[in-house]
């Protein structure tokens, strides 16, 4: 893991793994652990700073702490880009050592605050009209495979934290003189939020830009959204682009092209996955490994990514008409176009 500077004296950030980091889950310093992945911005100004999203793992919330110590400021709010462990995971200590304001979007709330309620029936079909194990069951995942996903989140990813006040599309948080505007930027989750800083044309992105798409199944995932989100994004005048998964994007034709080719890509593969079930009725699986290939990796992960992301693009044509999903013979959900039908 490394501490790096931002641009214009902006504060710093940190990214990178951290081998042999605590998991705060276990919320016990000397328990040893995983790592974390997903980077960490800190913007300072003067003796005080606003940090946007916390990492996972108690060596992570250390490191911070003595890059605060060294620099002598304070933290005054925490913003968390949305609810993903690997980003939210440090923020109780924020909130329970030095009593920092955890703020976060309205549409990331209940999760932010109690994971788990993501594995609620009642829940999700009151909000969202469908459950996570119906998502599971649309991509031909097993009831083991649900279970194993509620396991592995119980053990790790399991991070509540209460948040102090939920923030909209154009609200403002401000940090000494410097001003951070809020944009609802939705799709990777319902409430994934943009900190967007005009006087230095930067955007913080959380996990918006991912090149998967949503990189989410749906309900929680929304392709449409995302695709939304990306345009807008596309709008806003910037030169530095930071998000959850790799080094910052800098300069103004870069920062276009990445964002643009990432779109691009995921539209590519909307129009492949069209093409594909319009000759044959599709699984999400066999989906995955006609467009993705070699691309998406021999790990489990990026796979369940690729999968995901998929059904929520699926989950999209559906509500707009032109696909629907239906078990064949074998009792497997494939799609098929209603456009060839
Ligand atoms: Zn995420």
């Amino acid at each position: 893991m490394k501490i790096r500077e931002l641009p214009n004296d902006l504060g710093f950030y940190l990214s990178g793994t951290l081998p042999g980091a605590d998991r705060s889950s276990e919320r016990d310093p000397d328990a040893p652990g995983t790592d974390m992945r997903s980077a960490v911005y800190v913007l300072v100004d003067g003796r005080r700073c606003g940090i946007i999203d916390t990492g996972m793992g108690v060596g992570v919330y250390r490191t911070i702490n003595q890059a605060l110590n060294r620099l002598r400021v304070f933290p005054e709010w925490v913003l968390l880009t949305h609810d993903h462990y690997d980003h939210v995971a440090n923020a109780f200590w924020f909130k329970d050592e030095m009593g920092v304001a955890i703020y976060c979007h309205e549409g990331d709330l209940d999760l932010i605050e109690q994971p788990l309620k993501v594995f609620d029936d009642a829940y999700m079909l009151r909000r969202f009209g469908v459950t996570y194990r119906d998502s599971f069951r649309q991509m031909n995942r097993t009831e083991d495979d649900f279970e194993r996903y509620i396991d592995r989140a119980l053990r790790d990813r399991f991070y509540p934290v209460k948040v102090d006040a939920t923030l909209e599309d154009g609200d403002i948080l401000e940090v000494g003189s410097l001003e951070v505007e809020i944009l609802h930027t939705p799709g990777h989750s319902p409430g994934s939020v943009s900190a967007y800083l005009p006087r230095f044309g930067a955007i913080l992105a959380g996990d918006t830009p991912l090149w998967f798409g949503p990189g989410r199944a749906n309900p929680l995932g929304n392709f449409r959204h995302w695709v939304d989100s990306m345009e807008r994004l596309l709008l806003v005048d910037t030169e530095f682009i930071g998000w959850g998964h790799s080094a910052p994007t800098k300069g103004r034709s870069r920062c276009r092209r990445f964002l643009n080719n990432t779109l691009r890509r995921a539209l590519e593969v909307e129009e492949a996955v069209v093409e594909e079930i319009g000759f044959h009725p599709q699984a999400v699986g066999e989906l995955v490994e006609l467009i993705y290939g070699d691309n998406v990796g021999a790990l489990d992960e990026q796979r369940e990514i690729a999968e995901d992301s998929v059904h929520a693009l699926l989950c999209s044509l559906r509500d707009e008409g032109e696909v629907q999903d239906a078990p064949d013979d074998e009792g497997i959900i494939r799609w098929y176009s209603r456009i060839h039908a």
